[in-house]
């Protein structure tokens, strides 16, 4: 059983250098977006990932994108 969670993050990681909004991320995940910004409130505790503002490489648009590694 593969968590919310580990999805998020190895398509995060899979996306790499790329980023993508939530919006974005939850399609590509097949998840709802609040499955994955939950997921992520998880994965940010443990300093895992850091939530950015970026310009989304799928859509275009600049928004808070999910971003491996510990933030700033
Ligand atoms: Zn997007």
């Amino acid at each position: 059983m593969v968590t919310a969670a580990e999805q998020v993050a190895r398509a995060v990681l899979q996306n790499s250098p790329f980023v993508r909004c939530f919006e974005c991320l939850s399609r590509q995940v097949g998840l709802l977006d609040r499955a994955v910004r939950e997921a992520a409130q998880v994965m940010i505790v443990r300093d895992d990932f850091h939530v950015a503002r970026r310009v989304c490489y799928t859509c275009g648009r600049t928004d808070d994108v999910l971003v491996s590694g510990k933030g700033p």
